[in-house]
């Protein structure tokens, strides 16, 4: 089966690559991943992606459209920073303090980030939707037979919302949805990573999942300090 592969990222990649190609189907990765923040993190993750393709030969096609933009339309919410400074026209932009990202508005809550922050898994649904309709509409378009996607493989990802996207995918482009629960073969693959010295990230990849990260590692401290 020719099944075309949206890859989150090259860690997660790994894995499906090997399996799908070891149960005899044509793996073709497709890279659509408009809202990782900043561009230096989306050029980061795209350059991995690019090295592990080089080292094992993996068909690739590449929609590299920087459009964070896109996520904040699908979530019906204002860019948290205007557009120009988002995109940067494709160069890097500045790295931006949370304080500028979300005004404070009260005390301990500096970066105002709990009350304007859309929530997992919410705002995963549209994030998935977002790339997964492409990379379906991309796989209908160029004659394959399947679209999956690596996203698949986390254990951090709501499985089942990519399953519900994916299928209701498959029916609106007439292609069918490859679906594979590859969770338990996770560590395998960020193993095999780093064997590879693939780029490993620290967030999954928008900007709220970025910010959440800091906020984590700010809390963990302050827990620390005080005991
Ligand atoms: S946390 Fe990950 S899957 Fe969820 S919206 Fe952000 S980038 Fe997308």
């Amino acid at each position: 089966m020719k099944i075309l592969f949206h890859i989150c990222c090259s860690n997660c990649a790994v894995y499906p690559v090997k399996l799908t190609r070891a149960e005899g189907h044509d793996f073709t990765g497709f890279w659509y991943n408009p809202n990782i923040h900043p561009p230096e993190e989306y050029q980061l993750r795209l350059d991995s992606l690019k090295k592990l393709s080089d080292d094992w030969r993996i068909n690739m096609l590449y929609l590299d459209e920087y459009r964070p933009e896109d996520f904040f339309d699908m979530l019906s919410i204002k860019s948290p920073l205007p557009v120009a400074m988002l995109r940067s026209n494709g160069n890097p932009a500045p790295l931006f303090k949370r304080r500028e990202l979300f005004p404070p508005l009260s005390k301990g809550d500096e970066g105002g980030f709990s009350s304007m922050t859309p929530t997992f898994p919410e705002r995963c649904k549209s994030c998935y939707s977002l790339r997964l309709e492409r990379t379906a509409a991309t796989a209908s378009k160029e004659g394959f037979d399947a679209f999956s996607t690596t996203l698949l493989i986390s254990p951090y990802q709501d499985f089942d919302q990519i399953s519900i996207t994916g299928k209701l995918l498959a029916e609106k482009y007439k292609i069918s949805f490859y679906l594979k629960d590859f969770r338990p073969h996770f560590r395998e693959s960020k193993c095999l990573a780093k064997e590879l010295s693939l780029y490993r990230q620290r967030y999954c990849g928008c900007i709220f999942s970025k910010l959440e990260r800091e906020q984590a590692i700010k809390e963990r401290e302050l827990k620390k300090f005080h005991g």
